[in-house]
This record gives C-alpha cells, structure tokens and sequence, in this order.
C-alpha cells in the first residue's frame, strides 16, 4: 500500500471508530509504521475528522517530518514498536468497555481478559495489565514495552486499551474484538459463566498462534 493509501485507510478506520462511539472527543491514537518512521494521528484531533494531510510523518525516532504536531501519546507507539518488530500498525483508544474493565480490582494482571471466544483468543490473545500512569508520565513507555514483549495487545489501568496488528485493518478487527469481549465480560460479571478452558485455549493458540 502507497503512504497516500495508508493516510486515506487511516482517516476511514478513524471516523468508522468515532462513529460508533468507540472513542470520544479527541481521545484515541492510530499509527502506521513505515520502513523509515510512521504516519500517526495528530495531537487534539477527532479520530471522526481527520485530514490524510495532516496526519503526522515521523522518523524512526519521533521527530516530525510533516504534518502537524504527533499526538501526545505518540511514545506509547514507540515504545511499542521497539518491543514488536513484527507489528506494523497500533490502535490506542479511550473505548468505554475496555477503560471499565482495567479499572476493576480484581483481574488478573497477566491477562485481564478471560477466554470468552475463540475469535478473542485468536484475534487478541494475551491481554496483560499495565500499572496506572498519570498523563505524560514517560515511565509508561518502559512499562508497555515490557509489558508487550509477549502479546500483541494490552490494558493501560485506568486508561485504556493498545492493540496492534500486521496492518491497520487487523490492528482495529482486534481492538473491536477486544472491546466486544469487555463488554460480553462486564455483562456476565456475577452470572454462572462458563469459559473456553485450558485445553481449548492451547488447541486455538496451536492452529492459530499470535
Ligand atoms: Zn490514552
């Protein structure tokens, strides 16, 4: 895909998130990784009305190149990359039922999601709880790279969720699984529920291994 290709899929994937109110206001971040910096989505704006121009080009260290200025969370990107070679894109948002999720007190931290669904297996995996951060608090970056070193996704506490992907569109087909997992979760809490159990799970990670 061209980078116009990318800053337009950006812009689509953005006002289909906003759209359907899985992010609000300005909050929430999508980048891209290109083979010399990425494309993220600028500080202050609205995932549901981006401009492909606008959108800001980074090199491999955070500089801008163009565009306007990154979004603030842009070092959660890059610290994410460092830790997954592999991954080419990554969506961090403020989505409503993951945020209550990573605000209960008693999830397991190494995986704050159980295995609901096989897609949520296959799709997310590993979901590890990242300690809490105050805004701007660069300390996250080290957390989230650690914390990302062995699943492509994970929870902020009290923020919100990260996911990435090969590409942008698997990146967002997982945060929507993710999301829809949280909320299936939430709903169920305090009811008789039964989970995939173990084996299950290793026959999803053997056949479809993330
Ligand atoms: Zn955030």
């Amino acid at each position: 895909m061209s980078e116009r290709e990318l800053r337009e899929r950006m812009v689509q994937h953005g006002k289909s998130i906003y759209d359907r109110g899985l992010t609000a206001g300005s909050s929430g971040n999508l980048s891209v990784r290109l083979p010399d910096g990425m494309l993220i989505t600028p500080t202050n704006s609205c995932l549901g009305q981006l401009d492909a121009d606008e959108i800001a080009r980074l090199d491999p260290l955070g500089n801008l190149i163009s565009g306007k200025p990154p979004s603030k969370e842009v070092f959660l990107h890059l610290a994410y990359y460092r830790s997954r070679p592999q991954e080419q894109a990554l969506v961090h948002l403020h989505s409503t039922w993951s945020v209550a999720v990573s605000c209960l007190n008693d999830i397991d931290p190494a995986n704050a999601l159980p295995p609901i669904t096989a897609y949520f297996v296959m799709r997310v995996g590993a979901l590890p709880l990242v300690p809490y951060f105050a805004p701007g608090d660069l300390d996250l970056a080290e957390a989230v790279e650690r914390a990302v070193k062995a699943a492509r996704a994970a929870l902020l506490a009290n923020h919100g969720p990260i996911v990435g992907g090969a590409d942008l569109d698997s990146a967002v087909f997982a945060m929507e699984e993710l999301e829809e997992t949280a909320k299936l979760y939430m709903m169920l809490r305090g009811l008789p529920t039964k989970f995939l159990n173990d084996q299950q799970v290793q026959e999803l990670q053997q056949r479809f291994g993330n």
